[in-house]
C-alpha cells in the first residue's frame, strides 16, 4: 500500500486526535505546555513519536521554555526572537531541551536570529520551501558552516545533507522539516483532510478525506501522478532537465528558474559541490 510507510503531521489540538492510532506522527502544536501530556495520549493509542514540531503563534520571548518536554526531537518554526532583554533568560532551557529552529531566510532579520542562536550553540535551521529567499545570504552562512573550523552547531540543511548524503540519486532536504511528500502527510487542524505538503495544507489542496480514503484506488493515482510529475520537466524541455543542481533541487524552484532567475541553480550547485568534496576528502582520510 502506497502511504504505510508515511508519517503523519498531526497537531495535538485536533478534536480528532483521540481517534489517530498505529500511525508514526509528528505532533504539531502551537504551545509548548501541554505537549508531554499529548506525547502519552498518542503513545497510549500505539502510535509512534517521530517529532514534536512547534509552530509559535507569537515571538519566542512570550514561551516559557522551562518545562519538561518529551525526549524526542523538537522543532521549531520561528518567525521572530521577540524581546531580547527576556528571551536570552530562556536560553539554557532551550539549549537544555535541544530544539532545533526553522526560520525562512527571506529577510535580515531571520539571518540575525540565526546566527545569534548559533553563536549559544542552539540548532538552527532554514526551510527551502519558503517565498523571496536571499540566495547570496543563505548561500554564506552554508559556506561558513561547511568550512569554518569554528561552526559547532547544528545547522540545517547542511547537517542533514551531510549526514544524508548519497553519491548517486536524488536528495530530499525538504525531509529535515517534514516537507518531503513521500514521506509526510500533513492533517489538517479542523477536519481529517490530509495534504501532500505544508503548501497544500495552506492552500485546502487536500489529497485525501480520512485515513481510510488513503487506501482508494483515485488516491493512489493521484500521489502516483504527483511522484511521476518529474518526468514533465525532461518532456517539455524545462531548465531542470539540464541542471547540474537537480538531484538537489528535484526542480523546486522551476518558477523562478522558468522566468530566468540564475540563483537557485547557482545555489544548489555550488552546494552540491561543496558536499560532493568535502565528502571525498573525508573518503580519502578514512583510507
Ligand atoms: S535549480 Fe532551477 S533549473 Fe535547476 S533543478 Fe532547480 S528548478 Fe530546475
Amino acid at each position: 500500500m502506497t502511504f504505510d510507510n508515511h508519517i503523519i503531521v498531526c497537531p495535538i489540538e485536533h478534536s480528532s486526535a483521540h481517534e489517530i492510532k498505529d500511525k508514526t506522527v509528528v505532533l504539531k502544536t502551537s504551545s509548548l505546555d501541554n505537549v508531554s501530556i499529548a506525547v502519552e495520549k498518542f503513545k497510549n493509542n500505539n502510535n509512534i513519536i517521530h517529532a514534536v514540531l512547534f509552530v509559535p503563534d507569537k515571538p519566542l520571548s512570550e514561551f516559557n521554555f522551562d518545562i519538561a518536554l518529551p525526549n524526542c526531537k523538537i522543532v521549531c518554526f520561528a518567525s521572530k526572537l521577540g524581546e531580547y532583554s527576556i528571551l536570552r533568560k530562556q536560553f539554557p532551557y532551550i539549549h537544555k531541551n535541544k530544539i532545533l529552529f526553522f526560520f525562512e531566510p527571506n529577510s535580515e532579520e531571520s539571518f540575525l536570529s540565526v546566527k545569534l542562536l548559533s553563536t549559544l550553540n542552539i540548532a538552527v535551521g532554514f526551510k527551502l520551501n519558503s517565498k523571496d529567499i536571499l540566495w547570496q545570504d543563505l548561500l554564506d552562512i552554508c559556506f561558513h558552516t561547511l568550512y569554518s573550523k569554528a561552526s559547532h552547531y547544528i545547522f540545517e540543511p547542511i547537517n542533514y545533507l551531510i549526514s544524508d548524503f548519497k553519491k548517486e540519486g536524488t536528495i530530499h532536504i525538504e525531509s529535515s522539516y517534514f516537507d518531503n511528500f513521500r514521506r509526510y502527510l500533513h492533517l489538517s487542524d479542523t477536519t481529517m483532510q490530509l495534504a501532500l505538503t505544508q503548501d497544500d495544507l495552506k492552500n485546502k489542496n487536500f489529497i485525501a478525506d480520512g485515513f481510510e480514503s488513503l487506501l482508494l484506488k483515485e488516491t493512489e493515482t493521484v500521489y502516483e501522478k504527483k511522484i511521476a510529475e518529474w518526468h514533465a520537466v525532461f518532456i517539455e524541455n524545462k531548465p531542470c532537465a539540464t541542471c547540474v543542481a537537480w538531484r538537489l533541487c528535484n526542480g523546486s524552484f522551476l518558477s523562478y528558474c522558468d522566468k530566468g532567475m540564475s540563483e537557485p541553480v547557482a545555489f544548489f550547485s555550488e552546494i552540491l559541490e561543496a558536499i560532493q568534496s568535502k565528502n571525498n576528502r573525508v573518503g580519502e582520510i578514512s583510507i
